[in-house]
């Protein structure tokens, strides 16, 4: 008897592929400074902090051999991962920290709406967006993420772009209301990625419900990813995506760094 064929390690033809550039890597996270931006809510509420660093030392008194520093932000500042328990639907849920690791590797479907957001910033997607892109990609990945590519990457340079605000509040696109109770509920995907500041659109603090993705997506136990960019680097199908949030314990959401794996041909 000959001996067994030896059986192909799926990890050594991920790190091959990975070093010959079959297998791209793909940084979906804006940088972190202080002029990343924040969202702003209306001034009766507590708002989230910018992102700021405080030097300890830098090869100097304080520390002759060493740099490094202390750094202050809120939990929803820049790239992001939204918990269960960041939102009142949510509240007995998961916190950060308590997210399966398991679940920070999944697949992605890529829905590119830019030329309709171009158009309209207010732009809504519909449940018969999804449908459609359905029928064309296959069914939305099971214990996967939905991403929306809208091409708002483009203005996460400077707060006043990005949040899009005028007397009436932000416009920024993302779902309808009855889409993100589809998603929450009846999709089999995990999570809502988006390139804006936050899942839900501008004007979704007046949807009924109010802020439908936070509400729907946190009460089913669902995640978010936001502030994400290179979205348009990525295949409708295919590519996986590892987000990883710092795991602050109660935390209700912390920045991430969110990688996605995509196969060149
Ligand atoms: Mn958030």
């Amino acid at each position: 008897m000959p001996p067994e064929p030896p059986v192909p390690s799926v990890l050594a033809a991920l790190v091959t592929a990975l070093r010959d550039g079959s297998v791209e890597v793909v940084d979906l996270t804006s940088p972190l400074s202080a002029a990343t931006p924040v969202i702003q809510l209306p001034p009766e509420f507590g708002q989230t902090a910018v992102f700021e660093l405080e030097e300890i030392s830098r090869y100097d008194d304080r520390g002759p051999a060493w740099y490094w520093n202390n750094f202050r932000s809120g939990e929803h500042t820049g790239t992001h991962f939204d918990a269960p328990n960041h939102w009142a639907t949510g509240k007995d849920l998961g916190d950060v920290a308590s997210v399966p690791a398991r679940r920070l590797i999944a697949p992605a479907a890529v829905m590119d709406f830019s030329a309709e957001a171009a158009q309209d910033p207010d732009f809504l997607v519909e449940v018969d967006h999804v449908k459609a892109w359905e029928a064309e990609h296959g069914p939305l990945p099971d214990g996967g993420w939905l991403l929306l590519r809208t091409g708002w990457d483009a203005r996460s340079h400077a707060q006043e772009p990005f949040l899009n605000a005028d007397e009436n509040g932000p416009h920024t696109p993302g779902l309808s209301a009855d889409c993100a109770r589809w998603v929450a509920q009846e999709s089999p995907v995990i999570g809502l990625g988006v390139e804006t500041v936050g899942t839900d659109a501008g004007a979704a603090h007046s949807f009924d419900p109010a802020f439908p993705c936070h509400s729907y997506l946190m009460g089913s136990g669902k995640y978010g990813l936001t502030q994400l960019r290179n979205v348009a680097e990525l295949p409708p199908t295919g590519a996986v995506v590892i987000a990883g949030p710092l795991p602050i314990v109660t935390g209700s959401g912390a920045p991430a760094r969110v990688l996605a794996l995509v196969e060149r041909s």
